[in-house]
């Protein structure tokens, strides 16, 4: 047979275009909150992979455990235990609500994973016919052919086919809209306590608590998706914990191996009740050396003082944004989040106000809603706290005269 060769006048990039990456400007190393680029320029780091390197880049006691750990054993398949990982899953269910860890290599996996729980626990207990779970308007779950289905987003979801079954969508913070939503079907209400993606939005304590009140009387379950809100990232372990709400379920990822991928699904031993053997796997997921890194974090999070310290250099990250969007009222409308996931509400194109910010040597990213999301690792100090400030102020500057 005749090999066809295929030749494009327009040369398709190496990596798919699905990002709308940031031109020429290529990073190469990083030292804390600070990136190096190919020329050598640094820039300080406010994306941090997205809330991922919470304990900043090249962490010294991070790159000890990489290399210790790359030493010994990557992988061996989860038909094996490791004492990495059973230390790991261990310290997990000692530090939450959950009696049980199943764990992956993202945070998709690890929502979808979640998913599957609630579902095979209403199995389990003979009401199979209960499967739908309820998500929020501007929830976001990852890019998995489940998650975009619950996310409903056009951007994610056209052209992709038919959607996966089962997800019922309501309004942010409307209480009614989930008590509607609610039929013979429902099985679980997934939230992220703080929304990231869809532009910096925490749950009310009050809505959060009514949920916990909804599913209880109904037995739903109750999951959370703390892949980005949690981990230290809003002062406390998990963000549901300042919320005074437990879920079920909660799947957690990004800074849980501070950018080597893991992610994972914790569960009450009775909402886990139907993952028996053979119902569930994974080959890569809690690898030894993803479980190793897993644990330094765990260390790092848990370490006397760290999160007490996160909380007061959050409220000054607040106070100095509050003082930034004060001065720059044609540039800023408002300021949302807490500790080290803050959102600016943009009165220009948030996009225009991230390239200004970008020439400052500051990175950020856009969030939903024509806000600017700032994710700094956790162990930003002070006085990089007051170095944001003051590059967000000369780009506000910068957009003012140009208006
Ligand atoms: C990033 C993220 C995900 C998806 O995680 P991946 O590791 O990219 O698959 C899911 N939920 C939330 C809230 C996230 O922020």
């Amino acid at each position: 047979m005749a090999v066809t060769q295929v030749s494009n006048t327009q040369p398709f990039p190496p990596l798919m275009p699905v990002y709308d990456r940031a031109g020429d400007l290529m990073f190469e190393r990083g030292e804390g909150v600070w990136l190096f680029d190919t020329h050598g320029q640094r820039y300080l780091d406010a994306v941090g992979g997205v809330a991922v390197t919470g304990f900043g880049h090249a962490h010294p006691a991070l790159v000890k455990t990489l290399c210790e750990q790359g030493a010994k054993v990557w992988t061996v398949s989860n038909i094996f235990n490791t004492p990495v990982a059973v230390r790991l899953a261990q310290r997990l269910v000692d530090l939450t609500f959950a009696d049980t860890v199943f764990f992956q290599n993202s945070g998709v996996e690890a929502w979808d994973a979640s998913v599957k729980v609630a579902r095979k626990y209403f199995s389990a207990i003979g009401k199979p016919e209960r499967y739908r779970v309820i998500t929020f308007q501007g929830c976001f779950h990852g890019r998995s052919l489940s998650a975009i289905a619950a996310s409903k987003a056009p951007k994610m979801v056209n052209g992709f086919g038919p959607m996966m079954d089962g997800f019922d969508q309501v309004p942010w913070n409307d209480l009614e809209a989930v008590k509607s939503a609610i039929t013979p079907e429902t099985a679980a209400i997934f939230i992220e306590p703080l929304q990231g993606e869809a532009g910096v939005r925490e749950a009310t304590p009050a809505f959060l608590q009514a949920l916990r009140r909804l599913c209880d009387e109904h037995g739903l379950l109750l999951c959370f998706d703390e892949i980005q809100c949690g981990l230290g990232r809003t002062g406390t372990l998990f963000a549901h914990e300042a919320l005074g709400v437990t879920p079920d379920i909660m799947c957690i990822a990004k800074t849980l191996g501070n950018g080597y991928p893991i992610g994972a699904c914790l569960a009450t031993a009775k909402a886990a009740q139907g993952m028996t053997v053979g119902t569930h796997g994974s080959t890569f997921g809690g690898n030894p050396l993803a479980a190793a890194l897993g644990n330094t974090v765990l260390d790092l999070l848990t370490a006397p003082g760290f999160l007490d310290d996160v909380r007061r250099r959050g409220a000054l990250f607040s106070a100095e944004l509050d003082a930034v969007v004060a001065r720059h009222p044609e540039v800023f409308t408002g300021r949302r989040g807490k500790g080290m996931i803050q959102g600016l509400v943009c009165k220009m194109p948030n996009t225009d106000i991230i390239t200004a910010l970008r020439e400052e040597h500051l990175l950020t990213i856009a969030a939903a809603n024509n806000v600017i999301r700032l994710l700094p690792a956790l162990i930003v100090t002070d006085e990089e706290i007051h170095e944001i400030a003051l590059r967000i102020d000369r780009a506000a500057v910068r957009r003012e005269s140009a208006a």
